[in-house]
């Protein structure tokens, strides 16, 4: 079987070039180093507008069995499945005012989640909530994190606008001592690092950044006093102003046509642009919820995680793909589709092939779908995607295109060479300023930075060693949840753990094995746990030799997070997922395989 150029409506020599050469536009040398910490003189760009009440209280010198640091979706999936395990002496500590996590903190207009709300919204069958349409907001994924805290009790004795700065290890207590802005010193039996993959935001580090004049913010730090208007829109506070946005990742798709809508004049600075695809929010067809049987979210969540891992459909379960109608599924049936074309003459060696075209063909239709929308050709062509599906954050969104078409809404493409120089009133690009009284970063967060560095805390654990210090050249642990000099201590996310775009899934599986380690180790008085050395090497080996990382690294995707900025850097293999970002179901399968030995292996309790 071979398919060649001239039986397809797109030319396949043709795009694997295109794709080469805007790769090779974008690569530079500077990697994750071209970004700007928030720290110094940008601190102020972290701090927390949200807060409605500072608190104000003692510093605390007290004990409790379980500390979760992290008050986001798997800090709650931890909390819930404790407590659902009879775990009862529990404190979350969290910087943030309320639980939430990232959705305390993306407040943006338009802020929405686009995976489906039956497979990404946690415990929907335990709270008895269906939600009223396909997509949820973030208000409403923000109200639903406040009611798993209450269901589950975690608002009791949790700390609140406290940061965590230290976790010191004190052998002969066999306790934590954690070390707060708040002077608290606080004892745990056990710690739970629930820190989210993408809670530091970050600045580009452009030429001249720190000299703008006018008002600026992170669009994770919104700031609705100055704009005006709220998570739905309405920013009346931008009716005379000019506006710039750096950054067209999913935040800024999300945003930018609230801004094309209230502001004066809008610049939207591109450097590389999104996959922007059909959204088609609906309401929830209340008949299909009512027929849903026990267990329904569960299934539903592996399934799409199964479809998301290039699995569903695979031994002919073709519901599982097809209860899915969104733009995350449509190259798996593309795929599937194009299996079938080629018959059953169809070799091993031609699979990598149909995959190719499969993905060509999926990336074409998001490229159609901007010639259909955006009316100037030459803004259009600057607009479409040239990479391989995955490779950046694909988006959901009816609104962006259609942005391009209003006065006062300008794209400023860099040519992938993103922003020239900021000055002090306004942004350069190609050697021209646009001037703009207000400059929104929409630049995402710092992923692949040290893990120390991003909780914002070391932890020091048996004979003084720093786990900074440890995971210097990259993570060593097992499961990605256990590392060798640092007991009682377990994380949950996604560096040699499970990565799936429906990212509730796997924090899940991690709470879910977290409470039953815990339960465990207070049902039988242990102590101390700590992983055996070779326990993690071996882990640690299996991760690294997963070849799975380059499908996202390959010549056909441009830089971005999701490859470190296309940068070679040998910790990405030991900070990847397991599997790469196709593995999360056999990560879960192991998690489950070792609660089923009922035996702790690889772990010594005492
Ligand atoms: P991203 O990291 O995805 O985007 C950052 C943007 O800033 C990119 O477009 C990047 O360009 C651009 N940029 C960086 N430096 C420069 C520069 N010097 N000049 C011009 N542009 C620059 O961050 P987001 O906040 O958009 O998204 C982060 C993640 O949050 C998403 O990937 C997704 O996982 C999650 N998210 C999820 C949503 C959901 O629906 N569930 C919605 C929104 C976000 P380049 O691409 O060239 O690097």
């Amino acid at each position: 079987m071979s398919i060649t150029a001239t039986q397809e409506e797109f030319d396949p020599v043709a795009l694997r070039q295109k794709y080469d050469e805007e790769r090779q536009k974008r690569l530079r040398r500077d990697g994750n180093e071209q970004y700007q910490e928030m720290k110094g003189d940008f601190s102020y760009f972290m701090d927390d507008p949200y807060v409605v009440e500072p608190i104000s209280r003692a510093p605390l010198e007290d004990e409790v069995d379980v500390v979760i640091v992290g008050g986001g979706l798997g800090g709650l999936l931890a909390g819930a499945r404790l407590r659902e395990a009879g775990v009862e002496d529990i404190r979350v500590i969290e910087k943030a005012s309320d639980f939430g996590g990232t959705w305390y903190w993306n407040r943006y207009p338009g802020a929405a989640c686009d995976i489906e709300a039956y497979t990404y919204l946690p415990l929907l069958e335990e709270l008895g909530y269906i939600p009223p349409r396909k997509y949820a907001d973030a208000p409403e994924i923000l109200s639903h994190c406040q009611k798993i805290a209450k269901k589950y009790r975690l608002y009791d004795n949790a700390c609140m606008q406290t940061e965590v700065q230290k976790f010191i290890w004190d052998e002969a207590t066999r306790r934590w001592t954690i070390f707060t802005n708040r002077d608290d010193k606080i004892k745990a039996r056990f710690v739970l690092m629930v820190n989210g993959p993408l809670n530091r935001p970050k600045l580009p580090g452009i030429k001249g950044i720190s000299r703008f004049k006018g008002h600026t913010f992170h669009t994770s730090r919104w700031d609705y006093n100055y704009t005006g208007g709220d998570a739905h829109g309405n920013l009346s506070g931008l009716k005379n102003k000019r506006v710039g946005i750096i950054g067209t990742g999913a935040t800024a798709i999300q945003c930018v046509s609230f801004l094309g809508d209230a502001a004066k004049q809008l610049y939207v600075f591109q450097r590389t642009p999104s996959g922007v695809d059909v959204r088609n929010d609906r309401p929830t067809d209340m008949q299909w919820a009512n027929d849903l049987a026990p267990g329904w979210q569960k299934k539903r969540q592996k399934d799409f995680t199964a479809v998301l891992s290039g699995r569903g459909g695979r031994r002919g379960e073709n519901d599982q793909l097809d209860q899915f109608d969104d733009a995350w599924v449509e190259m798996g049936k593309i795929y599937r589709r194009r299996m079938r074309e080629a018959g059953s003459g169809v070799q091993r060696s031609d699979i990598a092939g149909i995959y190719e075209l499969s993905n060509f063909e999926k990336m074409e239709n998001v490229r159609n779908r901007v010639d259909e929308i955006v009316k100037d050709k030459t803004v259009a062509e600057a607009l479409k995607p040239y990479y391989a599906f995955m490779c950046k954050r694909p988006c959901l969104d009816d609104r962006y295109l259609p942005t391009f078409n209003r006065d006062n809404v300008q794209l400023v493409d860099t040519n992938g060479q993103g922003v020239e120089a900021i000055t002090e009133n306004g942004v350069v690009v190609d050697g021209v300023e646009y001037e703009v009284d207000c400059l929104i970063f929409a630049t995402g967060f710092e992923v692949g930075t040290d893990y120390t560095r991003r909780a914002g805390y070391d932890m020091i654990g048996v004979d003084g060693i720093s786990l900074d210090e440890k995971w210097r050249n990259g993570m060593i642990s097992y499961f990605g949840m256990h590392s060798h000099g640092f007991p009682n201590c377990l994380l949950i996310g996604n560096g040699q753990a499970a990565f799936t775009a429906n990212y509730p899934d796997a924090l899940d599986e991690g709470a879910k094995h977290s409470a039953y380690l815990i339960k465990h180790f207070l049902d039988h008085d242990i102590t101390r746990v700590d992983v055996t050395e070779s326990v993690e090497q071996q882990w640690t080996a299996e991760v690294v030799g997963t070849k799975a990382v380059t499908v996202m690294g390959g010549s056909s995707c441009t830089p971005g997070y999701y490859n470190l900025e296309g940068q070679h850097d040998p910790r990405s293999r030991y900070n990847q997922p397991y599997g790469g970002m196709l593995g999360a179901n056999d990560y879960f399968a192991k998690l489950e395989a070792f609660r089923e030995a009922d035996k702790m292996p690889g772990l010594i309790l005492s």
